[in-house]
């Protein structure tokens, strides 16, 4: 046990959870409520009050009135406010995990993880006075001088998924409010109460109010924010089939959107890999988190049947061996977000035993003791899947590896490429050579080789292809930055004693 809050703690009185507008909590009374729950226990541990179109408004007119002094702050000083809420973050980084623990269930080692990748989208959003910086040319014409100015769009909003409450707000706000916008959240309604503590060292850090605001909520708030004309951009993280409706609406009503979906990523092992380590990088990236990674790793591709054989009789007894349970324990996996997401997964755990998978390793009756109410569900493996089977078509988001068997490498990139989802991938090998032809020639936004889980630092930008990203920029680092601002040029003379009189042909440099 960790000396953060445990998730057990607070576990009999259902608490009030606000929204944040302009600075400050903003309770709601009437209106619709969505409960809260402890994953591990089960027991409902808050209540969530489920904002309107009204409310919206509210945290729109907020940010609105903001934008101006915001966006004209100079960079410089919005770094300084970033600066001080990083420390704050970081300083309060056990705090934040054991709230991850306790509406996630994710363990506190892992919620600690997502913390510091969090950390990472601020601290490079303090140097923004250096990416804002634009291009100059002198002289493009005769003393005429030209310049490109990157400024901020806005009121923007971000609409987030439950498996990472944390770092996922913290991919976009970061950027967009160091950019000079002002920001909406609209956080899962899963596992809300993270954002409120980073609104609080917002605030605490001498953000003004109305520039971060956060507004809970299902899909009335998401229509709300697609439909508002003062919002001007709208970044999403969650599974494809909104992921596609917010890009669809949101264009329609004229906004830039970046939409982030679901995945199936692939590790494939050569047979000349390491496959101890490949094995243990099956283990972390299959069921870390238990599976609720966009970024896990749900597909192994073994190149030949020694291989596959090889593979599974590592593994095997490396899943039955998971330790699981509640998250603030000495665990490796904790609980699934809700329990109609367990039965979901145990549903697809049933299906591929119908549809002839062979199930090496049976977690559907795990039951952990003294939480026989949590939403736990044992590792499962798969061996011998098919490519036509749903299981592994679909994203399953839960802690089920499926092996496929391919006889070469071609069959194992094929594969790849015909699959909907392109965010993740990873290669096995010691070969130089097959590394190189993985790299240029698989359709997947990230590439991990020798590295299971390739999420770009902060410096670089997150994003998958196909159905895992719909719109034109990758999330956080430069992307971010491209997302959150819009292109100025400016063509400047000032007069001289040079008078030319009226021009009426097409003005060039020569
Ligand atoms: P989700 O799509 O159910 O919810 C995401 C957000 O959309 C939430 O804020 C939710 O309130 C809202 N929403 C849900 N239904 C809606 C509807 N009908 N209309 C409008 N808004 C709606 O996703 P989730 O279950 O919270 O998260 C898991 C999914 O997110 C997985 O598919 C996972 O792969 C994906 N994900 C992707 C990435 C990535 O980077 N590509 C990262 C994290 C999670």
């Amino acid at each position: 046990m960790n000396a953060a809050v445990s998730p057990l703690d607070h576990a009999d009185t259902p608490s009030a959870i606000a929204h944040y507008i302009n600075g400050a909590r903003r309770e709601q009374h009437d209106g619709p409520h969505s409960p809260v729950y402890n994953p591990a226990t089960g027991v409902q541990t808050g209540t969530l009050p489920l904002g309107d179109a009204e409310l919206v408004n509210e945290a729109v007119s907020a940010a609105s009135a903001a934008f101006p002094a915001w966006s004209q702050t100079p960079p410089i000083r919005r770094a300084r406010i970033l600066f001080k809420f990083r420390q704050l973050v970081e300083d309060n980084a056990d705090k934040l995990a054991a709230q991850l623990t306790a509406e996630h269930g994710k363990t506190h080692s892992d919620a600690l993880g997502e913390v510091t990748r969090g950390l990472e989208v601020i601290e490079f959003a303090c140097g923004i006075p250096h990416l804002l910086k634009g291009e100059v040319t002198e002289n493009v014409g005769a003393q005429i001088d030209a310049w490109s100015v990157r400024q901020p769009l806005g009121v923007v909003a971000g609409i987030t998924p439950f498996n990472f409450p944390a770092m996922v707000p913290l991919w976009m706000f970061p950027i967009a409010i160091a950019c000079g916008n002002c920001f909406v959240l609209k956080p899962s309604e899963r596992d809300p109460s993270a954002s409120l503590l980073l609104a609080d060292w917002l605030a605490e850090a001498g953000l003004p109010p109305g520039v971060f605001n956060v507004v809970h909520g299902d899909k009335v708030a998401v229509d709300a924010i697609l439909a508002h004309p003062e919002i001007q951009a709208v970044s999403f993280v969650g599974s494809t089939a909104i992921a596609r409706y917010i890009y669809e609406t949101g264009c329609r009503f004229g906004k830039r959107v970046q939409a982030l979906g679901g995945a199936k990523n692939h590790m494939v092992v050569m047979p000349d890999a390491d496959l101890d380590q490949a094995a243990d990088a099956l283990m972390g990236a299959g069921y870390g988190s238990a599976g609720e990674r966009c970024m896990a790793i749900s597909v192994a591709v073994a190149v030949g049947d020694a291989t596959a054989d090889a593979l599974i009789e590592k593994l095997a007894p490396q899943v039955r061996a998971l330790k699981i349970g509640p998250g603030d324990g000495e665990v490796d996996m904790g609980p699934l977000i809700t329990r109609a997401h367990r039965d979901k997964v145990r549903g697809y755990v049933d299906l591929g035993v119908a549809e002839g998978a062979e199930l090496v390793v049976d977690g559907r009756d795990h039951v952990v003791a003294g939480c026989e109410d949590g939403f736990f569900l044992g590792g499962c493996l798969f061996d011998r899947v098919q490519p036509a089977m749903r299981i592994y078509r679909e994203e399953i988001f839960g802690p089920v590896l499926c092996l496929l068997r391919v006889q070469n490498y071609e069959e194992a990139l094929a594969l790849i490429n015909a699959h909907e989802y392109g965010n993740g991938v990873a290669l096995f090998t010691r070969d130089g050579d097959a590394a190189r032809n993985f790299v240029q020639r698989v359709q997947v936004g990230m590439v991990g080789i020798n590295v299971p889980i390739p999420v770009p630092n902060a410096f670089h930008s997150f994003g998958g292809w196909k159905a895992s990203l719909f719109g034109d920029h990758h999330v956080y680092g430069p992307e971010g930055v491209r997302f959150y601002t819009r292109l100025k040029a400016v063509t400047a003379r000032w007069p001289t004693s040079i008078r030319a009189g009226a021009q009426f042909v097409m003005p060039t440099g020569g």
